[in-house]
C-alpha cells in the first residue's frame, strides 16, 4: 500500500494496534485515533521508530465533533484518507436485566454509532479520489451470541448491516467495504472480559479448530488484504479470523 492515508480508530491497543502497526509496514501513512491519546502517542511513536510514519490523536469515536476535528488535523498532516479501519469497541453490558439505558446507549454508540459516524465523516475522501477501502472489525459473537453482552452483540451485528448496505451504495465510486468479525483475539480487551467471568479462554481454545487463541497479527493480516489494491473485487463481505470456529 504505497503512501495512501489510513485512519485506524481503537489504534492503539490489541487488534487496531496490530493493524496500525501492519498498515504502516506495508507504507501507510496512518492516523491512530483513540480515546486513549497517551496510548496513541505511544503507538505512533513505535511506528516512526521502526521506520513507519504514523500520528497519533485522542479521538473519542462517540463524539462526531471530536471525529471532525481529528479528520482536519489527519488531513494537514498526513493528506486525505482513502482508508479507514474502524477498531475501537468496547464490551460493556451484563445480565440482560441489569442493563440500564444509559448502558444500553453506551454500548451501541461506542461499537456501532461510532462506525456509522466514521463513515460518513471519511467517505467524501474517498469519493473525491475516486478510490477507498473501509474495513469495520465486528465479532464473531454475530454468529454465536453472547450471554451478557447484549448491548454489545447487538451492537455488532448491526455493523455487518452498515458495512452490507454501504458496500452498495459505494461499489462504483471504487470503494470497498467489508467486515472482520474475529474470532477470540488475544488483546487486553479479551483479558478484561475473561476477568469479568464473561468468557472461559481455556475452553474457548479447546473449541477451536486450530487449537489456539487468535494474534491481533492474525487480523491485521487479513485487513492488509482487504485495503490492498489487489482486493477491489471484494466487497459486502464478511470475512471471519476465527481459527476455523464458525459458530
Ligand atoms: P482493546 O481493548 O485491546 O483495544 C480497543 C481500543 O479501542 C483501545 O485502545 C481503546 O482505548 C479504544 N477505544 C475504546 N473506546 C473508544 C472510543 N470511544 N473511541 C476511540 N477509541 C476507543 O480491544 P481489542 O480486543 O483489540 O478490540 C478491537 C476490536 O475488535 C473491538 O471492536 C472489539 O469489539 C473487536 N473484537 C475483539 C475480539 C477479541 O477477542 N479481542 C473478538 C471479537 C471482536
Amino acid at each position: 500500500m504505497s503512501s495512501r492515508t489510513a485512519v485506524v480508530t481503537g489504534g492503539a491497543s490489541g487488534i487496531g494496534g496490530a493493524i496500525s502497526t501492519r498498515l504502516a509496514a506495508d507504507g501507510a501513512l496512518v492516523a491512530i485515533f483513540d480515546i486513549d491519546g497517551a496510548a496513541a502517542e505511544a503507538a505512533a511513536i513505535r511506528i516512526e521508530n521502526a521506520g513507519g510514519k504514523a500520528i497519533g490523536l485522542t479521538v473519542d469515536v462517540t463524539d462526531r465533533t471530536a471525529i471532525d476535528a481529528g479528520l482536519a488535523e489527519v488531513r494537514a498532516r498526513l493528506g486525505r484518507p482513502t482508508v479507514l479501519v474502524n477498531s475501537a469497541g468496547l464490551t460493556l453490558d451484563g445480565p440482560f436485566l441489569d442493563i440500564t439505558a444509559a448502558a444500553w446507549s453506551r454500548a451501541l454508540a461506542i461499537n456501532l454509532t461510532g462506525t456509522f459516524d466514521c463513515c460518513q465523516a471519511v467517505l467524501p475522501d474517498m469519493i473525491e479520489q475516486g478510490w477507498g477501502r473501509i474495513v469495520n472489525i465486528s465479532s464473531s459473537s454475530i454468529h454465536s451470541g453472547a450471554a451478557g453482552l447484549a448491548g454489545y452483540v447487538s451492537a455488532k451485528s448491526g455493523v455487518v448491516g452498515l458495512t452490507k448496505v454501504l458496500a452498495l451504495e459505494f461499489a462504483k465510486r471504487g470503494i470497498t467495504v467489508n467486515t472482520i468479525p474475529p474470532g477470540f483475539i488475544d488483546t487486553p480487551m479479551l483479558r478484561r472480559t475473561e476477568e469479568r467471568g464473561f468468557i472461559d479462554v481455556g475452553a474457548q481454545i479447546a473449541r477451536t479448530p486450530v487449537g489456539r487463541i487468535g494474534t491481533p497479527a492474525d487480523v491485521a493480516a487479513t485487513c492488509a488484504f482487504l485495503v490492498s489494491e489487489e482486493a477491489g473485487y471484494l466487497t459486502g463481505q464478511v470475512i471471519g479470523v476465527n481459527g476455523g470456529r464458525n459458530t
